[in-house]
């Protein structure tokens, strides 16, 4: 096994007798006293996420009705890596509808892939921007329908978005043409939903970083 040895460099007299390194760490911390604070004071000061990014969980509703979007076709179930989610549904006739019974996610267990929401043929699932989440009780991690219902209602009051407008990078990725997607998914884009701004899929991994920064902004 190959050991590496580094020789320390030894002190000169002069540094030892003026204690230079002391001075110049006091000259850093005098820096630090006056240059502008780094830190957030969260709560009070709270970031804002960027599009795309994977928060807790929400069953989209139909603008219009108010209904769950979700027509439990059980894809996002069946892609879903952690098995996480949940659905029982019902049909009043052969071949009808379905009726959605049951939603759950065991968010704990959720690894926050995206794919439920990428398969997902209505915009129906989503991962919402909201990171404040924690609870002192697990079950609060424990979504049905309800809870998941009311997450989008709760992400959209406090993001401000217009669910008639609203598309998620996952449900719609940036420079991604409308007629390659399931006809639930189409949907008008912002003007500037061009792939240069693109936060999800392996073209924004190749950016270098500070470019990746760039386009969170
Ligand atoms: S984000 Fe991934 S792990 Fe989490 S519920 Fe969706 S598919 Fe499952
Ligand atoms: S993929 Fe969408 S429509 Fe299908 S079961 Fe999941 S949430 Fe519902």
């Amino acid at each position: 096994m190959a050991m590496l040895v580094t020789e320390r460099k030894k002190r000169g007299i002069v540094a030892t007798v003026f204690l230079v390194e002391i001075l110049k760490g006091m000259a850093l911390t005098l820096r630090r006293l006056f240059s502008k604070p780094v830190t957030r004071q969260y709560p009070t000061e709270k970031r804002q996420p960027f599009l795309g990014f994977r928060g807790q969980h929400a069953l989209a509703r139909d603008p219009e009705s108010g209904a769950c979007r979700c027509v439990a076709c059980m894809r996002c179930a069946a892609v879903c890596p952690s098995q996480c989610i949940t659905i029982r549904f019902r049909q009043e006739e052969e071949g009808g509808p379905r009726i959605v019974e049951r939603y759950e996610i065991e968010a704990f267990r959720c690894v926050y892939c995206g794919y439920c929401e990428e398969v997902c043929p209505v915009n129906a699932i989503v991962l919402t921007e909201v990171y404040e989440y924690s609870a002192y009780d697990r079950r609060a991690n424990f979504f049905d329908q309800e809870r998941l219902l009311a997450n989008w209602d709760r992400f959209l009051t406090e993001s401000g978005h217009d669910p008639a407008q609203y598309v998620n990078p996952f449900w719609q990725q940036r420079g991604m043409e409308e007629r390659m997607l399931a006809a639930g998914r189409r949907k008008p884009v912002p003007a500037d939903w061009r792939p240069a701004g693109q936060v999800v899929g392996p073209a924004h991994r190749a950016k270098p970083l500070g470019k990746r920064e760039e386009a969170l902004c």
